[in-house]
C-alpha cells in the first residue's frame, strides 16, 4: 500500500468489511460485539458492511483474512489484538497485508509511560511494542486505554482503501471510533444518508408473509428488505440510502406502507415498539384492566405485560394454575368441566378467562392452558396443543393453536398469541 496525505483522499463507492481478532472470540463463551456496534455506526454514516469476520490469534490467518478485505472493501475495520501480549498481533499482521513497515513512535511511547507512572506502576518492557505505528498512518488517541488505535488511508493494489485498527474492549472500542473515527470517516464518504424503518408482525409464519410481501417489496429495488422471524412475530426491516435524510426516509416509507397495507392489522407496530408496548398503548387508549389466568406459559404472560413501565395502571395481576385443583380455587374452573374436556381444552381455557375477570373484576380475562412438552403429548393432545382465551363484557373468544419447537418457543408462541388476541380486541 502507498499510504496517502489525508488531504486530497476522498472514497467513490462504500463498502467496508470488519474483522474481529481474538482466539476467545471463537470459543463458546465469547461473542463478538463490537461489530454489531461498528455495523450501526457504519450504516448510520451511510457505507454497508459487506463482510465480517472472526479470526484467532495466528499471524498467517490474519494476513490472509487482511489481503482478502483489501481486495473486496474500501473500508477494513480491525477489532482487537492491539495489546501488548505476544498473541497481540493485528498491527504486525495488517504491517505485513499492507507492505508497510512499523515504526517505534517515541511520543506514543511516552504517553504509555506516563500512563503507567502516573498510576504508579512500571512499565514492562512488553507494552512498548503498543507504540508501534504503520508507516503513515495516523495514531488516534485512546482515552481508556493503553493502545492507540491507528488510522492509515491510501492505494492498495491501485484501488482508494482506508483501514482502521481499533483497541478489543469494547467501552475503548466505542469510545474511539466515536471520538477519532466518525467525523474523519465522514469527511472521507461521498454525502450519504441510511434512513431505517421496522414493521413487527404478529402470528403470521415466516413464509406466509415472505410470499404475500416480496411481490411488493421487490419493486422498491433501492431499498434493502429483511425478514427476522421469532417466535410468533416476524421483524420486516427496510434500509434505503440517498442524498439527503429526507430522499432516504421517503424511498424507505413508500416501500414500509406498502408493505402495511398488504399485511393490514397484521402489523402492530410501525417505530420498533414491542407487542408488550402496544398492548399497553391500547388499554390505556381504552381505559381497560387486564387479568391473566396462565397454566402452561407459567408466568410468561404476566412477566411481559409487566416489562412494560406503567403496567400498573392496567395489569391487576392473575393466578398461575397449573395444578386442576388451583385451576378450580383460584380462577374458578368447575372441577367437573376438567373432568369432562380434560385440563388442556377449549372449555378449560374459557373458564380460565372468565374466572379471573370475574374474581379481578376487571375489563378483560385471559386465560392459557396447553401442552408444553416434550413429555405429556398424547395423540389426541400432542405436544404444542394450546388453547388461548379472551373473556370480555362482549363474550369469551377462543383460539386453538397447535405450535412447533421446544418447551421455550411453544411458552413464548402462546403468550404472543395471547397479546396479540388483547391487542385485535383492543383496536
Ligand atoms: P488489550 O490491550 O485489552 O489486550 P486488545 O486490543 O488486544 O486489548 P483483545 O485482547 O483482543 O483487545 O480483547 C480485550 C477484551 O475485549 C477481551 O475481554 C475481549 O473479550 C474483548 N473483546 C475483544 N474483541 C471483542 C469483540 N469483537 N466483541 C466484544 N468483545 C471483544
Ligand atoms: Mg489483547
Amino acid at each position: 500500500m502507498i499510504p496517502l496525505g489525508s488531504a486530497s483522499f476522498k472514497l467513490l463507492a462504500v463498502n467496508a468489511e470488519i474483522i474481529a481478532v481474538g482466539s476467545e472470540l471463537l470459543t463458546p463463551f465469547r461473542s463478538d460485539t463490537n461489530s454489531l456496534y461498528l455495523t450501526d455506526q457504519l450504516n448510520q454514516l451511510g457505507v454497508e458492511v459487506i463482510f465480517k469476520s472472526v479470526v484467532g490469534d495466528d499471524f498467517k490467518r490474519l494476513v490472509a483474512a487482511a489481503q482478502h478485505a483489501l481486495f473486496r472493501s474500501e473500508i477494513v475495520i480491525f477489532s482487537g489484538g492491539l495489546g501488548p501480549t505476544e498473541d497481540d498481533l493485528t498491527r504486525e499482521a495488517v504491517a505485513e497485508a499492507l507492505g508497510l513497515s512499523l515504526r517505534r513512535n517515541e511520543e506514543v511511547l511516552a504517553a504509555i509511560e506516563q500512563r503507567f507512572s502516573s498510576r504508579g506502576w512500571k512499565m514492562s518492557p512488553n507494552n512498548a511494542k503498543q507504540a508501534d505505528v504503520l508507516e503513515g498512518a495516523v495514531v488516534l488517541h485512546n482515552a481508556n486505554g493503553t493502545a492507540p488505535g491507528q488510522w492509515v488511508s491510501g492505494k492498495f493494489e491501485g484501488r482508494d482503501r482506508i483501514v482502521i485498527l481499533l483497541p478489543g474492549p469494547p467501552h475503548e472500542l466505542k469510545a474511539l471510533f466515536e471520538s477519532e473515527c466518525r467525523e474523519r470517516l465522514r469527511t472521507k464518504l461521498p454525502p450519504a444518508f441510511l434512513a431505517t424503518r421496522v414493521l413487527k408482525v404478529a402470528m403470521l409464519g415466516e413464509s406466509h408473509v415472505d410470499a404475500r410481501v416480496s411481490p411488493i417489496y421487490k419493486r422498491y429495488c433501492n431499498v434493502q428488505t429483511t425478514i427476522l422471524a421469532g417466535a410468533g412475530e416476524i421483524e420486516l426491516h427496510f434500509k434505503a440510502r440517498g442524498d439527503t435524510m429526507e430522499a432516504a426516509q421517503a424511498r424507505v416509507d413508500e416501500a414500509a406502507d406498502a408493505v402495511e397495507e398488504e399485511l393490514e392489522d397484521a402489523v402492530y407496530s410501525r417505530d420498533g415498539q414491542s407487542l408488550e408496548q402496544i398492548v399497553g398503548y391500547w388499554m390505556q387508549m381504552r381505559g381497560a384492566t387486564l387479568a391473566v389466568a396462565e397454566s402452561c406459559t407459567g408466568g410468561l404472560l404476566a412477566e411481559r405485560i409487566t416489562s412494560v413501565a406503567g403496567s400498573s395502571r392496567y395489569f391487576l395481576g392473575g393466578a398461575i394454575v397449573y395444578s386442576n385443583a388451583l385451576k378450580t380455587e383460584l380462577a374458578g374452573v368447575p372441577a367437573d368441566m376438567i373432568e369432562r374436556h380434560g385440563a388442556v381444552s377449549r372449555e378449560v381455557a374459557a373458564a380460565l378467562a372468565e374466572g379471573i375477570r370475574y374474581r379481578c373484576e376487571s375489563t378483560l380475562g385471559v386465560g392459557i392452558t396447553g401442552v408444553a412438552g416434550p413429555g405429556g403429548g398424547t395423540a389426541v393432545k400432542p405436544v404444542g396443543l394450546v388453547f388461548h382465551a379472551l373473556a370480555s363484557a362482549s363474550g369469551t373468544e377462543v383460539i386453538e393453536r397447535h405450535f412447533p419447537g421446544d418447551r421455550k418457543r411453544i411458552r413464548r408462541f402462546a403468550s404472543t398469541l395471547a397479546l396479540d388476541m388483547v391487542r385485535r380486541k383492543l383496536m
